[in-house]
C-alpha cells in the first residue's frame, strides 16, 4: 500500500481543478462519440482539461464525484 501513500493525480492528465479559472466542471461529453483521446473541456471557460482517456481513468480511480 505504500505506493498509495500520496494521492496522486500526476498519473492522470486530467485537471480536476481548471487551471485556468478554478472551477470544477467539465462540458459533458458522449462517451460514444467522443474518443479516448478526444479533448475534454473546462465548461467555465473551455480550456482544455485533459482527454477522455484521463476522465476515464479517473473516473475508474474514484467513484465519487464524476458523473457519466
Ligand atoms: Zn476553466
Amino acid at each position: 500500500m505504500s505506493l498509495l501513500d500520496h494521492p496522486s493525480e500526476a498519473q492522470s492528465g486530467m485537471k480536476i481543478v481548471c487551471e485556468v479559472c478554478g472551477n470544477l466542471s467539465i462540458k459533458p461529453i458522449d462517451p460514444a462519440n467522443a474518443g479516448d483521446a478526444a479533448p475534454v473541456h473546462c465548461r467555465r471557460c473551455n480550456a482544455v482539461r485533459g482527454t477522455v482517456a484521463d476522465l476515464r481513468a479517473l473516473a475508474r480511480q474514484s467513484t465519487d464525484d464524476f458523473e457519466f
